[in-house]
């Protein structure tokens, strides 16, 4: 689903569309994908969502392009610590 490595962009396609959706790299994908499970984790305990597991791989990929502009806005914003390692490979990453 993914290309390996942490350097370098990352392209996903969206399931059931031909959209291809582009991550500065691994780390920014896998943190994209954290930040979407914990917010998905929080809506399931307040008793307003499904499980992350519940969801189809389409509403995965959409909750996690959606988490990755968060993050990139919330690195822009200085809220949101850019990774230690891959900080300035790419936007995020
Ligand atoms: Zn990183």
């Amino acid at each position: 689903m993914t290309e390996a490595g942490n350097s370098g962009e990352i392209r996903v396609p969206m399931p059931g569309t031909g959209i291809i959706i582009t991550y500065a790299s691994q780390c920014e994908r896998d943190r994209s994908e954290r930040f979407a499970r914990a917010r998905q984790q929080l809506a399931e305990r307040a008793g307003v969502a499904p499980s992350w597991e519940a969801l189809t791989s389409a509403e995965h990929e959409d909750a996690t392009l959606e988490a990755r502009n968060w993050l990139r806005a919330g690195v822009a914003a200085g809220l949101i610590t850019p990774c230690p390692v891959h900080a300035g490979a790419g936007q995020e990453g």
